[in-house]
């Protein structure tokens, strides 16, 4: 059976599912693992259902790929983000999403999977002399409807403005032209100095929050006899390591997370499948906002939905699966 390949086909959104091992703290207090993916593309509950719960949720979930306790992030990147990421420098928007509750391993894969498309994007750089490139890094985090650049100490919530041409512009965000790889991992740092300062100040956990980090590419043509001007790409790739999927459930009387939450169950995802008027019609969080001219049209989503194997965690590892069942 050939594997489907991200963002092949037409396929415009690629949904896997990442198992992380037992944590250590896990382990301590006898905690069991609950899951086992029994090929590629196919996880099991392997406990016993009741008779009960045999009625409410399946033993067995399939999706286009999922990656048990011993894959390693470079393989969830290589078969799970990389086609999808990559898509970017032929000049069409992706984005790469990782869901799941805290501590599932979303920042974990997220970030393995940023460095690697990185370093990739610089690798055709310099197998494509033909082409000039210009890479453009921003971040920003989303906490409680308030954006923030990450690559400012400036903490003031920067605004959103509709632009007719361009639509939804992040005002004032940071764009940093990148030199190279190290400038790359300069920023990354930033970010995450911002992103603890912030998280203090808040006296709140990075769970609560959705971080958005941009690269913006433009290529074209190198000058020569007949160069084409019409031959110029510009794309955006996104990395969306969204809020634990948790909060949704768990905070019911936060009503603005709740509906956030749901929001992103069910609508965020579809975004890259549907037309404009479908986008025109959903609610205006700033997460949908910011994203949405890069969802549309042709662009292409993987999205990794990551869950800890360990039964304290069922119900929302359950809530995880359900949610990439309808990603789909
Ligand atoms: P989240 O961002 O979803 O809250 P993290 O990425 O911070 O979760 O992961 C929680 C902890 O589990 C971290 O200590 C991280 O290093 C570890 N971890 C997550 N995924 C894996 C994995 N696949 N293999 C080994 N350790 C992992
Ligand atoms: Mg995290």
């Amino acid at each position: 059976e050939p594997m489907q390949e991200p963002g092949s086909h037409g396929d415009r959104i690629f949904v896997s599912v990442r198992l992380r091992p037992l944590s250590e703290k896990e382990t301590a207090r006898n905690d069991v693992s609950d899951w086992e993916c029994i090929n590629d593309s196919t996880v099991i509950y392997r406990n016993n259902l009741s008779v009960s719960e045999r009625s409410m949720y399946p033993t067995a979930y399939t999706f286009d790929r999922v990656f048990g306790t011993d894959c390693s992030t470079t393989r969830v990147y290589e078969e799970g983000a990389k086609k999808v990421a990559l898509s970017v420098v032929s000049g069409i928007n992706s984005s790469i999403f990782a869901y799941g509750q805290t501590s599932s391993g979303k920042t974990y894969t997220m970030s393995g999977i940023t460095e690697y498309t990185v370093t990739d994007i610089y690798d055709y750089i310099e197998k494509h002399k033909e082409r000039e490139f210009h890479l453009k890094f921003s971040a920003m985090e989303i906490y409680n409807e308030s954006v923030r650049d990450l690559l400012s100490a400036d903490t003031t919530p920067l605004r959103l403005l509709d632009d007719p041409e361009r639509g939804t512009i992040v005002e004032k965000l940071t764009e940093a032209t990148l030199r190279d790889w190290d400038h790359f991992k300069e920023l990354l740092s930033v970010c995450e100095d911002q992103r603890q300062i912030g998280e203090t100040a808040l006296n709140e956990a990075s769970s609560r929050s959705h971080q958005i980090l941009r690269l913006v590419i433009e290529s074209s043509a190198r000058e020569f006899l007949g160069y084409d001007k019409s031959s110029s790409l510009a794309a955006v790739v996104n990395f969306v390591d969204l809020a634990g999927s948790e909060r949704a459930s768990q905070t019911l009387s936060a009503g603005t997370r709740l509906k956030e939450g749901c929001h992103i169950n069910r609508s965020l995802l579809t975004l890259g499948t549907q037309g404009k008027k479908w986008a025109c019609s959903l609610p205006r969080f700033k997460l949908t906002r910011i994203l949405q001219s890069s969802l549309g049209g042709n662009a292409r989503t993987a999205i990794i939905c990551t869950m800890s194997p360990a039964h304290s965690h069922v119900e929302q590892s359950r809530n995880t699966l359900l949610f990439a069942s309808c990603a789909k």
